[in-house]
């Protein structure tokens, strides 16, 4: 493994500008370590090599520059990228290019990062392992007999896997904090509207919200700072200027925390969360009681509603989201031979195309938003959503952010989840919550349970980006970062 992929895209930035190294290199060490771990690893679903190189020449020509020029970055496959492949990894999409970049990627190409290509993930981003990926999942690499989460696992693990330093993400239910546990990686949502959804595949549109993967807090926040701010394309994004999330990632590195109040969620507790999980989560909380911050027990009584929640507005939104995939306008199309009606190509085509986990969610919630049962699921669902919202705010009166583990249980190996889809659902126990609310949380390494990483998580008020990154970056720099065993 070349020098240049274990670097932190905040040293290659530097490596870069000082002309250490050109970004051509740059790109080509990682595209190197791809060829060389992606087979067993299969982070990716599509690798743009010739496009990655030609965006690092630019760099080196002197014709884009800033915080992270040169750096790589990979795209989840859930995010249109002008002629590059996407399929949200559905064959519904296969073969399918976007005529358009998302705001994102613009932002991306803008500041200078050379896109390695597009990571694997759950179809349509609904799962939380890369099985119901339809072209096979990805494995991570701590144990490739194991999931890397999901539905990001194919970002998360790309970069645990040193093919890029930083990843895109996008998290509805916890797609970038579950994965980015898993793998021992950092995986932040911002608050919902703080990034673009121009461009994203959506899922659950009042949910979905694009963010960074990184090995480190700081790259995490630069990635969040290259990304993030007002986009007029989409119409709830918010107006108002980025926290300041970079500073506050290198304030929290200075390991103080004095004055920082932490609430731990009693209903948290006793939720079924492994041993390993729990001792690392409890040594974490001591660490950070040791850099000056005060821990307070609060209650969050509807966060245990959250779930049941979740799984009827998400798949509501979904069922009506993806009605636009019917084989008219784009993707696949099944069946077409001139003698069958419109609907029976439609039907054929979804049939063909969508797999089982979406197929699930549709009829879910086609079901919900039917006359006659909207008031008892999608109506009741929504009125829990305001009550948890209401527990954060009442909880942010008294502590400055919460915590908790970020998923219950450690990397799983493959099948031992998808026969009981409820079993799936429990990854997300820890992070639905937040998405309900809409605030910002962050998910970064504090240790291992049997050898695999667990995560922690900071959720904060919505707005108060920089806060949990400065919790998060003082946690990093008493516990350390994680790197899985060779590959
Ligand atoms: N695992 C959750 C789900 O399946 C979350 C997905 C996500 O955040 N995209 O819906």
């Amino acid at each position: 493994m070349s020098d240049l992929t274990k670097m932190s895209a905040a040293q290659l930035a530097r490596v870069i500008a000082d002309k250490q190294a050109s970004a051509v290199e740059v790109a080509q060490a990682h595209l190197d370590r791809i060829d060389a771990v992606d087979e067993r690893v299969h982070a990716f679903l599509h690798v743009d090599r010739e496009g990655a190189l030609a965006a690092a020449a630019r760099v080196d020509a002197g014709e884009v520059s800033g915080p992270l020029a040169g750096v790589p970055v990979a795209v989840k496959d859930v995010i249109a990228t002008k002629g590059v492949p996407t399929t949200a990894a559905s064959k519904i999409l296969e073969g399918w290019r976007p005529p358009y970049d998302a705001t994102l990627v613009e932002r991306l190409r803008a500041a200078g990062t050379v896109m390695l290509g597009k990571t694997n993930m759950d179809e349509f981003a609904m799962g939380s392992s890369t099985e119901y990926s339809a072209y096979g999942a990805t494995n991570n690499p701590w144990d490739l007999g194991r999931i890397p989460g999901g539905s990001g696992g194919g970002s998360a693990a790309a970069i645990a896997a040193f093919e890029a330093p930083l990843a895109i993400g996008t998290d509805t239910g916890g797609s970038i904090r579950q994965p980015g546990a898993v793998t021992g990686t950092v995986g932040a949502k911002p608050t919902y509207g703080g990034t673009s959804r121009y461009g994203l595949i959506a899922f659950s549109s009042s949910l979905d919200t694009p963010g960074p993967c990184a090995r480190n807090v700081e790259d995490a926040a630069l990635l969040h700072a290259a990304i993030a701010g007002h986009d007029p394309r989409d119409s709830t994004s918010i107006p108002q200027p980025v926290p300041d999330v970079v500073g506050a990632a290198r304030l929290g590195a200075t390991g103080d925390l004095s004055g920082v109040k932490l609430g731990v969620v009693k209903e948290f507790a006793g939720d079924g969360s492994e041993p390993g999980v729990l001792s690392a989560f409890h040594e974490s909380l001591e660490a950070l009681v040791k850099l000056g911050a005060e821990i307070v027990e609060v209650s969050c009584p509807h966060f245990q509603y959250a779930l049941p929640a979740y799984y009827l507005i998400a798949p509501s939104e979904a069922s009506s989201n993806l009605a636009r995939f019917d084989g008219v306008r784009y993707g696949l199309r099944v069946g077409d031979d001139g003698n069958r009606s419109l609907e029976e190509v439609m039907s054929l085509t979804r049939e063909a195309g969508f797999g089982p986990e979406v197929k699930r969610r549709i009829i879910l919630g086609t079901y919900a938003l039917s006359s006659g049962y909207y008031d008892a699921y999608y109506g009741q669902a929504q009125k829990v959503r305001t009550l948890i919202t209401r527990d954060f705010e009442s909880a942010f009166e008294r502590v400055d952010v919460l915590v908790s583990p970020t998923t219950p249980f450690v990397a799983f190996p493959f099948g031992s989840r998808t026969s009981d889809p409820y079993q799936m659902y429990l990854a997300d126990l820890f992070t639905i919550p937040t998405n309900l609310y809409g605030g910002p949380a962050i998910s970064v390494p504090c240790g291992l349970s049997e050898g695999l990483p667990v995560g922690f998580q900071v959720m904060a008020p919505t707005l108060a980006d920089d806060r949990m990154y400065r919790v998060a970056a003082a946690l990093e720099s008493a516990v350390g970062t994680l790197t899985p065993p060779a590959l």
